[in-house]
């Protein structure tokens, strides 16, 4: 049973809009949005209907979740949005965007992308560094994608352009299952009690 059925806790994720990825991305895109949906999470991402963006809407929405895309109007004229979402917040520029996708979300993920998904990752975790932000970050490392990105944030705390503590901003999980497990908490805790 669900305890939260009316989806009042939601999680931003960030991911590619690129089709031309290997499939193994797209389907655990798909995974994502199934696993969050069964957890009774609303869903906050870009709003792209397309590429990993659009895999992680329609694993939702084929079990039921509440998906909101958020889109500066530019993309939306250019017929870049999705259109079979529960919502689509139409929005003036990219800065208001990645603001209404973070703020009040209860966890962040972040799937492979390219340099959007890289640029929005790296401004969570800065707002996080900043106590801006103070919810969990998952990285979901699929493939070892993010791993030359790990590393170069491992290269700032050895050379103290960040401080060893820093390092616990973020988390790192292997595939989408770890990714709700370390985004939701209470969902394990619950699982756990459950006997599962
Ligand atoms: P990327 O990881 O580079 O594909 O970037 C994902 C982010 O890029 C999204 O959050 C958007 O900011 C933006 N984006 C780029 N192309 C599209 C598209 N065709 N549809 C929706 N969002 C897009």
């Amino acid at each position: 049973m669900n305890s939260e059925p009316n989806h009042s806790r939601r999680v931003c994720v960030y991911c590619a809009s690129s089709d031309l990825c290997d499939d193994v991305y797209k389907r655990e895109a798909y995974r994502l949005g199934v696993l969050l949906a069964q957890s009774s999470v609303r869903i906050v991402y870009g709003g792209g209907g397309r590429g990993l963006m659009g895999q992680l809407a329609a694993g939702a929405l084929a079990c039921g979740g509440h998906v909101t895309g958020i889109m500066p109007r530019f993309m939306q004229e250019r017929e870049w949005g999705h259109t079979g979402l529960s919502e689509l917040q139409i929005v003036e520029d990219m800065r208001e965007r990645k603001h209404r996708m973070l703020a009040g979300s209860n966890a962040a993920i972040a799937l492979p992308g390219g340099c959007g998904t890289l640029e929005e990752l790296l401004e969570a975790i800065t707002l996080k560094r900043l106590g801006m932000y103070d919810q969990p970050i998952v990285i979901v490392n699929q493939r070892d994608y993010f791993a030359p990105l790990l590393d170069l944030l491992d290269r700032a705390v050895r050379e103290r352009f960040m401080e060893p503590c820093h390092r616990e901003l973020w988390q790192v999980a292997k595939d989408a299952d770890e990714a709700v497990e370390l985004a939701l908490p209470r969902n394990a805790a619950m699982a756990q009690r459950q006997g599962h």
